[in-house]
């Protein structure tokens, strides 16, 4: 007998909710040598790279780059835009939310959290009562998670702009985009959105590792009054620096896996045909969970179809189950990666990533892995969900 641990084969199957799938392209392009980051072939690339940017977040306000994954943004944000003790309203929608909230009382802000169903999300009627209520305009920035990557589960940023309009408030829009960029449509502009937070290893396909804000010009006016400290992230004195952006050197090749992956989405496939492409491929992750669910099986964990995400389903499994020894299966006999339960969903839920560089077989490939996961870890479930997803495809566009 051998005592050669058997070690699965194949390539590693990746459907994580983030970091994502890098394309063979940008993995090329990411492995550029060190270059020179002044002269002005870099900056060619620089500033592309932040044109790009701005087309794919529709709009043309600044936007400034971190060296640092999407938490540093969030932080960036904060620190810039308030002072100690100033109130923030934060919708919750999940472990993300919850986060970000956190990091603010970490930093001497206060917050307001809209608690919720994470199940639903929370109520726009809550969130307009909420500012209708705030009639000495106490609240200074009102915090969105577009995507919540933990419950798979969207909030309209428009709905937030319109409720802020609806009431006269002042309140900064502040919105994490983290996990919907490039997956799903995102307009900074049309929302009027004070301060987007964006990073790079979830829809736009690089690695981790850079994050970024866009800053409308009424978040340039509220961080001339802003009091929280702040060095590294501070944007005044990026200002000073050619790049206007990053204290100290910038991360050069993850800007020529950026050239390329902006190439990808906004030259080779066309930015609508990428957000139909995710609605496509998370509908049919929908219809495989919707048949697995009966037989007592695993179900959507969003209740709410008109906030399901596009970028990752949350599926949690029948109670007494382990979610994780469904994830475990995949990993250990499948080479298969799937996420975990996060916070409150820790062993209930499992997750399953459908944004970036996926294609039908892909998501086939991850279904199928999934439903004999369940198998193996004795979860319950109506069999046919991949014949329930190739069903859905099968219609075409
Ligand atoms: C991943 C994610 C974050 C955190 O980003 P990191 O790059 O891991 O720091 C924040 N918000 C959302 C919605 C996310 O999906």
């Amino acid at each position: 007998m051998s005592d050669i641990v058997r070690k699965p084969r194949g390539r590693l199957f990746f459907a994580n909710p983030g970091p994502t799938n890098i394309p063979d392209s940008i993995l090329h392009a990411v492995s550029h040598v060190s270059v020179d980051w002044y002269p002005a072939e870099f900056m060619g690339i620089y500033n592309g790279c932040r044109e790009g940017l701005k087309r794919l977040m529709k709009t043309r306000n600044d936007l400034v780059f971190h060296t640092g994954s999407g938490h540093g943004a969030w932080e960036s944000a904060l620190v810039n835009l308030f002072s100690a003790g100033d109130l923030l309203l934060y919708p919750q929608t999940g472990n993300f939310s919850d986060r970000w909230g956190q990091m603010a009382r970490d930093l001497g802000l206060r917050t307001n959290v809209l608690e919720c169903d994470w199940r639903r999300g929370v109520e726009m009627s809550a969130v307009r009562a909420a500012l209708a209520a705030d009639t000495a305009h106490e609240i200074k920035g009102v915090c969105v998670t577009h995507n919540e990557t933990s419950t798979g589960m969207t909030l309209d940023p428009g709905d937030f702009r319109a409720a802020l309009d609806a009431t006269g408030h002042p309140a900064l829009l502040l919105v994490d985009t983290i996990s919907s960029l490039a997956c799903m449509d995102f307009r900074n502009d049309e929302w009027r959105v004070d301060c987007a937070v964006g990073g790079s290893q979830k829809g736009m396909m690089l690695p981790t590792g850079l994050s970024f804000n866009t800053i409308s010009e009424k978040a340039w006016a509220a961080s001339k009054q802003s009091t929280l400290p702040k060095s590294y992230f501070s944007w005044a004195n990026m200002m000073k620096l050619p790049h206007k952006s990053f204290m100290g050197t910038p991360p050069t090749s993850l800007f020529y896996g950026m050239q390329e992956a902006l190439r990808l989405l906004l030259e080779d496939e066309g930015l609508d045909n990428v957000f139909a492409r995710h609605t496509r491929l998370a509908t049919a992750v929908r219809c495989a969970v919707n048949q697995w669910a009966g037989n007592g099986g695993p179900q959507l964990f969003c209740l709410n179809p008109s906030r399901y995400s596009d970028s990752v389903t949350t599926v949690l499994v029948p109670e007494g189950c382990d979610a994780n020894k469904v994830r475990a299966a995949a990993l250990d006999r499948f080479n298969v990666s799937l996420g975990g339960g996060l916070s409150r969903l820790a062993g209930k839920a499992f997750r399953i990533g459908h944004l970036g560089d996926l294609n039908e077989p892909m998501i086939l490939g991850t279904l199928g892995a999934v439903e004999l996961s369940m198998k193996v870890a004795g979860v319950p479930y109506s069999t046919g969900g991949v014949d329930a997803a190739i069903a859905y495809l099968a219609q075409g566009e």
